[in-house]
C-alpha cells in the first residue's frame, strides 16, 4: 500500500527546425501565438513541438510518469489536471488505477464526456498511475497487464518531412536500407497529389514494400472512395482517417466500397467511441493513439477490437518518449497487435531526454524488460519541464 501523495503537470516544449509534417508551406503563416493552419486538412499546429507530463508521487517515495499532448494550448491541460484532477487521485492506491481512471471520467461525464482536453488529461493522469503500480510492484505494465506476448512488435516509418516529393521518396529510401519494409505517408502535405505520391513511392520502394495513406479525414465520402481507388492500383496498404470522424455511417460505406482496408481511431476518446464504429463494420485496423487515450482506454479499445477481429496498429505521433513507452508497453501484452507507428522524426530528436530501453532498428520495435512503463525522463528532460 502506497498512496498518491502528490501529483503535478508539467509543460516540455521543444523548437525544432522540422515541425512535425515539415515547416511551413506556401500559403501557410503562424500567428503571434506561434500556431497556423494546415491547408491540406485544415487542422491547427503549433510551429514548436510540445507535451504535457504528469508527475505523481507516492507515500514510498516512488514516482509514476504520464504524458499526452500538449501541442495546442497546453496550459489548458495543466489547469484541468492540477485545479481538478490531483485532489481526486491523491490519497489513492495506483494499483487501482482503472478504478481511479473511471472515477475521474464520471466526474464530467453530463457536462461534455467527449471532451478533447479532459480526456488528453485524463490519459496522462492514468499512464502516470500505471507508472507507479508497476514501479510499487515490481513489474512492468506489459506484466501488469498479463505479461508480454510478443518480444518485438513490427514498426512502419511514418511521416516523411521533407518538403518535396523527390525528397520523401529519398527519405524512404533510406530507411528501406535501414530494414524498415513499411511506409505511410501525409496526404496534407503531397503537394503533387496521393496518386503522384504512392506511384512515386512504389516505384522507389519496390513491389514488396507496404505504402498506406493518411488521408486527415478530409474527404467525403464519395471523394474518399475515388481516392482510394485511384491509389489502389499502386497497392495501398491501409487508407487511414478518411473522412470526417463525425460520420460514422459515410465511413462505413467507405469501407464497403473499397478493396483497401480502412483505419482509425487516433482522435477516438473511448471505448465507446470504438464500439459504434465496430458494430457499423466501417475498419478493419484500429489505431489507438496512446497520449489521447491512456492505459486503461487503450486496452479496452483494442481489446473489443480483437473481439470482432480487427487489427491492432497503434498510432504513434509527437511525444517525449513517455506515452510511446506506455504505447509499446501496451502493445507487448496485447494479442492483436499487427504492428506500431514509429516516428522517426519524434523519436530521434527525443534522444537524451528519456532513459535507454526503447530500439526500434530493422523494421522493429523492441523494448528491454523494466519496470513500469520501462523508461524514465532523463535529468536533462525534467530540467526543462515548465
Ligand atoms: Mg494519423
Amino acid at each position: 500500500m502506497s498512496r498518491v501523495t502528490k501529483l503535478e503537470a508539467l509543460v516540455y516544449t521543444a523548437v525544432r527546425d522540422e515541425p512535425y509534417l515539415g515547416t511551413l508551406r506556401p500559403g501557410e503563416e503562424a500567428n503571434k501565438h506561434g500556431y497556423f493552419v494546415r491547408k491540406g486538412n485544415k487542422t491547427v499546429y503549433p510551429t514548436v513541438d510540445r507535451s504535457v507530463l504528469v508527475r505523481l508521487e507516492t507515500e514510498s517515495g516512488v514516482v509514476g510518469w504520464g504524458e499526452t499532448y500538449g501541442i495546442v494550448v497546453p496550459r489548458a491541460t495543466v489547469a484541468i489536471i492540477e485545479d481538478l484532477l490531483a485532489e481526486f487521485v491523491i490519497g489513492r492506491e495506483p494499483s487501482e488505477a482503472t478504478e481511479i481512471h473511471d472515477d475521474l471520467y464520471n466526474l464530467m461525464r453530463c457536462r461534455g464526456y467527449t471532451g478533447g482536453y479532459y480526456m488528453d488529461a485524463l490519459a496522462a493522469v492514468d499512464i502516470a498511475l500505471w507508472d507507479a503500480a508497476g514501479r510499487l510492484a515490481g513489474k512492468s505494465v506489459a506484466e501488469l497487464l498479463g505479461g508480454r506476448v510478443r518480444e518485438s512488435i513490427p514498426a512502419y516509418v511514418s511521416g516523411l518531412p521533407k518538403p518535396t516529393l523527390k525528397e520523401r521518396t529519398a527519405f524512404a529510401q533510406e530507411w528501406m536500407a535501414l530494414g524498415f519494409d513499411s511506409f505511410k505517408f501525409a496526404a496534407p502535405v503531397a503537394d503533387d497529389g496521393i496518386v503522384k505520391e504512392i506511384s512515386e513511392l512504389r516505384a522507389a520502394l519496390g513491389p514488396d514494400a507496404r505504402i498506406a495513406c493518411d488521408m486527415h479525414w478530409a474527404h467525403t465520402p464519395d471523394s474518399a472512395i475515388e481516392a482510394i481507388k485511384e491509389m489502389e492500383p499502386h497497392g495501398l496498404w491501409f487508407a487511414e482517417a478518411p473522412i470526417a470522424t463525425e460520420d460514422v455511417q459515410g465511413l462505413a460505406r467507405v469501407a464497403q466500397s473499397v478493396d483497401t482496408p480502412i483505419g482509425v481511431g487516433e482522435e477516438w476518446r473511448t471505448v465507446h467511441d470504438a464500439r459504434l464504429r465496430y458494430q457499423a463494420q466501417a475498419l478493419s485496423i484500429v489505431q489507438p493513439e496512446m497520449g489521447h487515450k491512456g492505459i486503461t482506454e487503450f486496452m479496452r479499445i483494442s481489446e473489443a477490437a480483437v473481439e470482432k477481429g480487427i487489427d491492432v496498429l497503434p498510432h504513434a505521433t509527437i511525444g517525449t518518449g513517455i506515452f510511446l513507452a506506455a504505447s509499446l508497453q501496451a502493445s507487448l501484452a496485447l494479442k492483436g497487435v499487427v504492428g506500431h507507428e514509429f516516428q522517426h522524426s519524434v523519436i530521434s530528436r527525443n534522444h537524451g531526454l528519456i532513459t535507454d530501453g526503447i530500439e526500434c532498428s530493422q523494421g522493429e520495435y523492441r523494448f528491454a524488460d523494466g519496470v513500469g512503463i520501462g523508461i524514465e525522463p532523463t535529468e536533462k528532460l525534467i530540467a526543462a519541464l515548465v
